[in-house]
């Protein structure tokens, strides 16, 4: 995102910190990448800026809220994102034959262009985002999902279908006495 690209130079020598509160950061790629996370309470990031000799600081924040489906039975989960981070960007190569596409992906925040590097704010603050979602979120932790059968929510009960044990495999099981 064009928008929140900006000139090394016009960042303090001495770090400079910055405040992001547009949502489009988030909003355009969740929507772009068919992400199903919903922002409930607006993201806030706040981020000190360092540039050094070989590269640049990032140190912040995110805060605000989302909802993510359950990973078992999909309802709405809420995430409260609290989430600090400390990063350190090299900037890009110089030397034309090292400069291959994979370093080039290398240094999606930090780009040269024209001789001026860049930093895309975007692109880091959407990277850290990602990193505060789980991967296998659960509306509760004992979260029972859905039975496979029938398709109901056993948060909210059983459903029978367990309960009658059709399998064929089991009904010996059950005559089994213990000893
Ligand atoms: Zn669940
Ligand atoms: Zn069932």
């Amino acid at each position: 995102m064009k928008e929140f690209q900006m000139l090394l130079r016009d960042v303090s020598q001495n770090g400079q910190t910055f405040q992001y509160n547009n949502q489009k950061i988030w909003l355009e790629p969740l929507k772009e990448f068919h992400i199903s996370c919903k922002i409930i309470d607006e993201i806030h990031a706040e981020v000190f800026i360092l540039p050094e000799e070989d590269g640049c600081l990032f140190r912040g924040k995110l805060r605000g809220k989302v909802s993510v489906p359950c990973d078992r039975c999909a309802e709405e989960t809420e995430i409260v994102i609290d989430y600090a981070f400390d990063e350190f960007e090299d900037y890009p190569n110089d030397d034309p034959v090292e400069n291959s596409e994979e370093v080039f992906e290398d240094n999606r925040v930090i780009i040269k262009e024209k001789n001026a590097l860049i930093i895309d704010m975007g692109a880091l603050l959407w990277e850290e985002f990602v990193l505060t979602l789980p991967t296998k979120p659960l509306c509760r932790k004992d979260c029972k999902g859905v039975c496979p059968n029938c398709g109901k929510n056993l948060n909210d009960g059983l459903c029978g279908c367990e309960e009658d044990g059709k399998d064929p495999r089991f009904a010996i099981l059950r005559n089994l006495k213990i000893q």
